[in-house]
């Protein structure tokens, strides 16, 4: 099967590294170009690279010289952005316009109602939004994107409750990685033997993109699912995986045995099941009283997979639990793989 190229934006980060990494040997996929900063442009990936990775750059990244963030210096089919918003809101329809097919990872465009916000295993009929995004502003690109990486697991598990029983409220809680904050990110002095009870519009993203991506797909685009959240978000002194402690209402009461049964059986819709990225399982449930646990559990399912545990009953609402999902892997690049796979899957590309 001839492969097709793609490009990185924002290679040299936190995100962008994993790119490099999750991509090497993909069977879909070749990476033709990787961009990042002018402070980077120029100078071989290796050089302009610190990796911060415990695999090792792979060969073939080590000596290609990194060109700026322009559709002028890609060629490529597929464009997967890590880059921050700021630069996203501009850049990205650049590339769209071009003609490339953006996977985006910044949170510019989750909410236009014609941008698919997908997680594949969850909501995969959203990609169709594509198509109405070509008519409407002309691209014979277009722009896809993955939520914030909290939201991630967190949507995976509520959407399995939601299919079984209904979803009325949920109350969360996060404890953040690093990793979530780039590259170098925040200061050592002020994160060790310390836990920070804010990030920035990170609340306000849990509580919406939730909703989008829990919503139905109709004529008139995503109808946001009737949930109201209520998100507390804090980074702690984790290298890579966020946890996620919810406690939910839904529609009916229903026994920790029992959602445990309807987490472990939930299965991707069969349009995204069997892509290379899909998660396998999609959500995993740990009995033992103190898991998941990031270090421990993060690369379940090479990290695609959700980990579920602590699953009880909750004296406000009817159940809690916990939630692991790994950042930079299913909540980032990983997910954004994922995503250009089912492009590619639906004849999209
Ligand atoms: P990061 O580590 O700070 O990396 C930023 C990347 O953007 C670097 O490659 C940097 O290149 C490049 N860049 C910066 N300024 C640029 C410019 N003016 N022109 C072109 N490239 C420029 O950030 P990150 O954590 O990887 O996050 C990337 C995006 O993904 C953000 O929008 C973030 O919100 C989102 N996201 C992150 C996570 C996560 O877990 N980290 C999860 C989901 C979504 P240089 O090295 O050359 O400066």
């Amino acid at each position: 099967m001839s492969q097709i190229s793609v490009a990185v934006l924002g290679a040299t980060g936190s995100v962008g590294q994993r790119f490099i990494s999750l991509l090497d040997g993909h069977p879909m996929f070749k990476v033709v170009a990787l961009a990042a900063s002018d402070r980077s442009a120029g100078q071989t990936y290796g050089k302009a690279c610190r990796w911060i990775l415990s695999e090792p750059m792979p060969a073939w990244a080590r000596d290609m010289v990194v060109v700026p963030c322009s559709p002028e210096s890609v060629d490529a089919k597929i464009v997967f952005s890590a880059l921050p918003a700021d630069l996203a809101k501009d850049l990205e329809p650049q590339f769209a316009k071009a003609g490339m097919a953006v996977c985006s990872n910044a949170s510019s465009y989750r909410r236009e109602t014609d941008v698919p916000l997908l997680l594949p295993e969850i909501n995969a009929d959203h990609i169709g939004l594509i198509r109405g995004q070509r008519l409407a502003r002309g691209w014979s690109g277009c722009i896809l994107t993955n939520p914030n990486c909290t939201s991630t697991g967190l949507a995976v598990a509520l959407k399995a409750l939601q299919d079984a029983f209904g979803l009325k409220k949920a109350f969360v809680v996060s404890l953040q990685a690093l990793s979530g904050a780039g590259y170098p990110g925040i200061p050592s002095l002020d994160v060790i033997d310390n836990v920070i009870p804010y990030i920035g519009g990170e609340e306000e993203k849990v509580e919406w993109e939730s909703r989008k991506m829990l919503g139905k797909l109709g004529a008139d685009g995503v109808a946001l699912a009737d949930i109201k959240f209520s998100a507390h978000t804090n980074r702690v002194a984790v290298i890579d995986g966020h946890i996620v402690c919810a406690s939910v209402e839904l529609g009916q009461d229903v026994s920790p045995e029992a959602a445990i049964a309807v987490l472990r059986e939930y299965q991707a819709p069969a349009a995204s099941r069997d892509l290379p990225f899909a998660p396998k399982p999609v959500i995993v449930v740990r009995d033992e009283a103190d898991r998941p646990q990031p270090r421990l559990d993060r690369m379940t399912g090479k990290g695609m997979t959700t980990v579920v545990g602590r699953v009880r009953p909750d004296p406000l609402f009817h159940l809690k639990f916990v939630v692991l999902s790994h950042n930079t892997i299913r909540g980032a690049a990983g997910g954004s793989i994922y995503n250009a796979e089912l492009l590619v899957a639906e004849n999209l590309l």
